[in-house]
């Protein structure tokens, strides 16, 4: 397997991102990541969950970092976009700690969202 091909699916599943129902977990702070996985590794947003939840941890908005990514990415040879923060958004009853970066971000992008 090539460099590229490597960095191009989950380090756990083995499954390629080039495949649009697999999707790359989101980006979380470092130390959150750092008791999912190691620094260097790729993971699907699957495994991510699986890892979480082995380890009772639970993920929520505000361990997910306000980049431009977790707002909303385009899944790979497709016109679908998909959003973590959306997805981690659905299930919060209270505003994240990390809320006014959120803003931030969201307000980046707004032009874009239309
Ligand atoms: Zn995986």
């Amino acid at each position: 397997m090539s460099g590229e091909s490597r960095r191009w699916c989950c380090d756990d599943c083995r499954k390629s991102f080039r495949d649009p129902r697999v999707t790359m977990a989101p980006m979380l702070h470092d130390h959150v990541w750092s008791r999912l996985a190691r620094e260097d590794e790729t993971l699907c947003g699957v495994c991510m969950f699986k890892r979480a939840s082995n380890r009772h941890i639970k993920l929520s908005l505000a361990d997910l970092r306000a980049c431009p990514a977790n707002v909303e990415f385009y899944l790979q040879h497709t016109p679908f976009h998909f959003s973590w923060f959306e997805f981690f958004a659905k299930d919060e009853s209270e505003a994240p700690k990390n809320l006014t970066e959120w803003e931030k971000a969201l307000r980046r992008l707004s032009p874009k969202l239309g």
